[in-house]
């Protein structure tokens, strides 16, 4: 397959600033990300996706109509020659970059990779991985170093309109194929109004993952915990037998955590409780946890080890009070997925006509796809061929980008046989 648009898409995506805020009511939560969603609204009826539109939410969706003759107009399913039902499909990927780092004049280089470490132009370097020695000799984009590539998730829209564009010009035989790109993914609201009837799809995908190959049917289940401690603060020179330290029972409880079970000392398949932010005084202090499993009975487990720490230092501290609320943020897509092993099995089809041999992976955190597939659209994840997501050493390879490519326009014609 020729190189398609996406390397030349993706500098043009990048180079405007989409970063989401975090703690924030409304969606989308910056602005920016409109600029982006505008853009992409006229290149898609610049292709000819006529009912291409972003709506108050910055949420853009765009219909590819069905090449396949006799093929019903819209709808759930289309009916191709010989009456087979294409099912509708969708492809979505996210507008907006990670808080974590800098999103702000991105300057995207395109270099040459052969060996060792890629310095960056505004200094520090990109050291050489396991994943970045596979692409030697690639042509890989970075960033000058100051601010994050956003890779996460440009990469995965410069593709899907790169094959929207080759399915189009090739004329290759696919049914519909709707388009959704999401604002916010990166602060946990990409689905938050995501309308899942309109969108009209039996399947779909996001193109938000990073290695060819590495697909993902299964995420974290996740929960997330919050320990408030109120004590009593009286001055520390009569203290005695009246001060209840809020901090020092919150600091107990952190050191209390199972260090095993911690996400820098845990992979794979492998749950862990994590308290992430401590806060507070004598009065008043709280603890903030994220707790993660692929499975229900680990989680419960967790849970237990939270329940049990707090029960102990209820015991420890009686003229403390300890509040614990457990909310939970996610579910592990894998169960649901299984129940659909058609978007399954086309997908892994679809890869290896790509020429990449597909492996699927737990991603250790969540997706779009996690909260889809819960919501009743079953939606596995496919690779971009970026890496080290959400800083300013992220890069991204072109040959995999192009891979993505390839890999959706198969996935639209494997549907349609
Ligand atoms: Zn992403």
């Amino acid at each position: 397959m020729p190189a398609s648009s996406a390397l030349e898409r993706f500098l043009r995506y990048a180079a405007i600033e989409t970063t989401s805020k975090p703690d924030c009511e409304k969606t989308p939560s910056t602005e920016s990300q409109f600029d982006l969603a505008n853009l992409l609204v006229a290149e898609l009826r610049e292709l000819g996706l006529n009912d291409a539109n972003v709506d108050a939410h910055c949420y853009v969706t765009a219909t590819l109509p069905t090449s396949c003759e006799n093929a019903a107009a819209n709808g759930e399913t289309d009916v191709a020659n010989g009456g087979k039902e294409i099912p509708v499909v969708g492809f979505l990927a996210h507008l907006d970059t990670s808080p974590d780092a800098s999103g702000k004049n991105v300057k995207p280089q395109v270099i040459r990779h052969t060996s060792g470490t890629i310095p960056l132009p505004c200094g520090g370097a990109i050291e050489e991985d396991a994943a970045l020695r596979q692409c030697r000799g690639h042509e890989i984009v970075i960033s000058d170093g100051s601010t994050l590539l956003g890779a996460d998730d440009k990469a995965g829209i410069a593709a899907i309109m790169a094959a929207v564009e080759l399915l189009i010009r090739e004329k290759k035989k696919h049914g519909i194929i709707r388009i959704g790109f999401t604002p916010d993914e990166e602060v946990g609201a990409g689905t938050a109004y995501f309308d899942i009837e309109k969108f009209g799809v039996k399947y779909a995908y996001t193109v938000d993952g990073e290695i060819p190959g590495e697909l993902n049917k299964e995420t974290f289940t996740a929960k997330s915990a919050t320990l408030k401690i109120i004590g009593k603060e009286i001055h520390p020179g009569s203290a005695k037998n009246a001060m209840v330290n809020a901090a020092r029972i919150a600091a107990e409880f952190v050191a209390a955590t199972p260090r095993d079970q911690a996400p820098e000392t845990t992979e794979n398949y492998e749950p862990y409780l994590h308290p992430y932010a401590i806060s507070g005084d004598v009065g008043e202090a709280k603890v903030r946890m994220l707790l993660r499993s692929f499975n229900d009975g680990e989680m419960q487990k967790l849970e237990e080890t939270v329940r049990g720490l707090v029960a102990k230092l209820s015991d420890d501290f009686p003229k403390a009070k300890l509040e614990l609320t457990i909310t939970e943020q996610y579910r592990n897509m894998g169960e649901k997925l299984a129940d659909f092993p058609e978007a399954l099995t086309k997908l892994e089809e679809a890869v290896r006509r790509a020429g990449v041999i597909p492996v699927w992976k737990p991603i250790r955190g969540g997706t779009d796809g996690s909260r889809l597939t819960e919501m009743g659209l079953p939606t596995p994840n496919i690779y971009t061929g970026g890496h080290n997501f959400h800083s300013r050493t992220e890069w991204l390879s072109v040959d995999y980008l192009e891979k993505t490519v390839e890999t959706l326009v198969q996935l639209a014609v494997v549907f349609a046989e």
